[in-house]
Parts: C-alpha cells; sequence; structure tokens
C-alpha cells in the first residue's frame, strides 16, 4: 500500500508500539483522507511482528484500538503525549540498566 498525499489526509500518525514488556518491537502508519469515514493502516505488529494492511477501518471514538489481523492482540493508538512519555519512561530505564 502507498502511502497518502499528506495533504488530501486529514489525519496522520505514524507511531512506535511496544510490546507492554517495556520493549519498542512494532510500528503503525494511520491515516483517514479529507472527506472519508475510513481510516487505512499500515501495522507491524509489536506482539507477533506480522505485517498487516488495511485499506477500510472505521473507529468509533479516541482512542482508537482494534485487533491484530494476525495475532488478535489489541493494538491501541493512545495519545501522543502518552506514547512520548512512556517511551521516555523506557529510555530512561534502559539507560539506567546500561549505566549498572
Ligand atoms: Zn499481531
Amino acid at each position: 500500500m502507498e502511502l497518502p498525499d499528506f495533504n488530501k489526509a486529514a489525519y496522520f500518525t505514524k507511531r512506535t508500539l511496544d510490546d507492554r514488556g517495556g520493549g519498542i518491537t512494532g510500528e503503525i502508519i494511520l491515516w483517514r483522507m479529507k472527506g472519508e469515514k475510513e481510516f487505512k493502516y499500515i501495522l507491524d505488529c509489536p506482539f507477533c511482528k506480522e505485517h498487516s494492511e488495511c485499506e477500510s477501518i472505521e473507529f468509533e471514538k479516541k482512542p482508537y484500538k482494534f485487533r491484530c489481523p494476525a495475532c488478535d492482540k489489541i493494538i491501541r493508538i493512545g495519545k501522543l503525549k502518552e506514547a512520548l512519555k512512556k517511551r521516555r519512561a523506557i529510555e530512561k530505564k534502559k539507560a539506567a540498566e546500561a549505566a549498572k
């Protein structure tokens, strides 16, 4: 699947995804075009590492979440701020471990 023309996207996000065990093991690109209700995504699942693409998915409300088509685990697109906070905490932890 090709990435959208950013000028025509109403929503676009690219996030790293963690496996809830502290590792950044996946990534998602999620977007919605202007005038459309459905989102599209390209996912590298943090849990099963499968690559999947979806042409049409609808979300009721934030936080956006859906199940990985391969392993059925829930992929949650949290707020960007929270994602950054989480990532910083992980990096801090890693730095602390490396300093031991
Ligand atoms: Zn999966």
